[in-house]
């Protein structure tokens, strides 16, 4: 006789929500395994910006997340555009060159709505809007983002704290300092519970179904060199330090199918000055988003990409790993007056560097190449445009002309000092490889059988994301294959 109904390993958005369902598809005995102490506990989640990429076909469909928004912002709805699974799938397609798992990007787009109504509702998380985030201000109404209007109120934080007390409250029992080191099999090849780590020693807990919600590899520096190889082994990590790869080595070992890109992560532009691991308090607070509106130049004075060449929410994973590549994996950020109030408001967690001319501002940086630095700005500037027709709102089709590498968008002249400048290296959020799963969350193993008893759901479920990532689409992913899971792993039959 089992222990558990159903065993959940991990404790972040996706984790609770496999636990939350499986309560409410009829497990009786819920048992979660959170590696971290309590006052480290939530993965990722309590770090991420709690916002939610999903579809959408009428902009009145927020209504039930957002009761009374127009009271506090009047006319918020003619902000909104409508964000139908067309348009969903069509951004995924394109930030991953098509190479998303067909099946998995269909189930998260089509109930991508209903899984945030239902972490609303049944998870009971609160929502606001993600101002200061997604939105522009234009002529008093804020524009957002097609997708990314609603975040969870308190944003990460809040998210996992309003997970933890749902848990709870259905009858979950968490544990904290408990890893999961290994998953027991019977003799049938059945997953029949999970060997613990706990403060007390090593135990084995028996269940009738196992959910894996343990993150990815991104804070195990040997499985990082291993699979993204150099420079990213040496990134600076934006969440939680105890997503090592647990979970998928202990799944591989039993004969569980890797899929997905192993060689692809979510990295960012973060702030150069954090340290190896984000401070749990500054939570996501070290992204340094607002490049398409500024230039961006590496060591050697050079620009290497096209700072405009979408919403920083389409470009942002994955040009991280670029800076990363640059020499000395960092590269700098510049500003003038026109667009300095455009900045994200979490570029205050650190202090610009201010100068009155682009030359005095290239010396006091750690450019190894400064004549290189004022030629490369003298060059952008010859080839940008007037200000004129700019609209922080929505790509302008402002494009600099006659360069090597153009900025395709939001490409006007930097010439109104005094200038700004931050100094930025690339950080890693999460992985992209993971196990394969089928539609209902269980694993596949390598014989393309699923094996019985084992489920998986958030950063775990490999496939969903390649090279590149949309803007909010972890939570809502991670919420929507937790969902299944939880329900599946409560509902199987022995
Ligand atoms: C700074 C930052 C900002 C982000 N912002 C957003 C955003 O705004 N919107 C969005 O959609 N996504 C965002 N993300 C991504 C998002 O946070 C992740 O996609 C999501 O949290 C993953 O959920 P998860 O449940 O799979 O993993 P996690 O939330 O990371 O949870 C993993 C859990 O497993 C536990 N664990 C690990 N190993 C073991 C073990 N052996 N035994 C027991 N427990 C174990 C961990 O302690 C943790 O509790 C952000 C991420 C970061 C780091």
């Amino acid at each position: 006789m089992a222990e558990y109904d159903v065993i959940v390993v991990g404790a972040g958005n996706a984790a609770l929500a496999a636990s939350v369902s499986a309560c409410e598809n009829g497990a009786e005995k819920v048992l979660v395994l959170e590696k971290a102490p309590k006052n480290m506990r939530g993965g990722n989640t309590h770090w991420s910006g709690g916002v939610f990429r999903f579809a959408f076909d009428d902009a009145r469909d927020l209504e039930p997340l957002l009761p009374g928004i127009e009271d506090q912002y009047p006319n918020f709805y003619d902000g909104v555009t409508p964000y139908p699974y067309d348009d969903f799938m069509g951004d995924l397609m394109r930030v991953t060159g098509g190479q998303t798992d067909p099946e998995l990007s269909d189930i998260l787009i089509s109930n991508s709505r209903d899984t945030v109504m239902w972490m609303h509702g049944t998870g009971k998380i609160p929502m606001e809007p993600a101002v200061g985030l997604s939105g522009v201000d234009k002529d008093g109404v804020i524009q957002w983002q097609r997708g990314l209007v609603v975040r969870a109120e308190h944003e990460g934080v809040g998210l996992s704290t309003a997970w933890f007390a749902t848990a709870e409250a259905v009858g979950v029992e968490i544990r904290y300092d408990s890893a999961a080191t290994e998953l027991i099999q019977d003799s049938k090849g059945w997953v029949s519970g999970v060997k613990v780590r706990g403060p007390d020693g090593v135990e084995e807990i028996t269940a009738k179904a196992v959910v894996l919600g343990a993150g990815g590899f991104e804070a195990n520096t040997q499985m990082r060199a291993q699979h993204l190889g150099a420079p990213l082994d040496q990134a600076k990590v934006r969440g939680t330090p105890h997503n090592q790869g647990d979970g998928l080595r202990m799944a591989l070992d039993i004969g569980a199918m890797p899929w997905g890109q192993w060689s692809g992560c979510h990295s960012t532009p973060i702030s150069a000055d954090w340290g190896q691991f984000a401070p749990r308090e500054l939570t996501d607070k070290s992204n340094r988003l607002s490049y398409l509106y500024g230039v961006m130049i590496n060591r050697l004075g050079l620009r290497f990409l096209d700072e405009g060449f979408d919403v920083q929410f389409l470009t942002y994973a994955k040009y991280g790993r670029i800076i990363l590549n640059q020499p000395g994996g960092m590269a700098f950020q510049f500003f003038d007056q026109k667009t300095v109030d455009l900045l994200e408001p979490r570029y205050s967690t650190s202090e610009p560097i201010v100068a009155d001319t682009l030359e005095e501002l290239i010396s006091k940086l750690d450019i190894d190449d400064k004549d290189q630095a004022l030629q490369t700005f003298n060059q952008y500037n010859a080839a940008a445009c007037d200000p004129g027709g700019f609209d922080p709102s929505k790509k302008d089709r402002l494009s600099t002309s006659g360069l090597d590498i153009e900025k395709t968008n939001w490409a006007v002249r930097l010439d109104d000092p005094p200038f700004h400048a931050y100094s930025v290296t690339g950080g890693i959020t999460f992985t992209f490889g993971g196990l394969k799963i089928d539609a209902d969350a269980q694993v596949i193993g390598t014989d393309w059988r699923p094996i019985p008893g084992l489920y998986t759901c958030g950063e775990m479920v490999g496939g969903l994301f390649h090279d590149n990532y949309g803007a909010g689409s972890g939570l809502v992913s991670g919420a929507t294959f937790g969902r299944i899971a939880g329900r599946s792993a409560a509902q199987i039959e022995m």
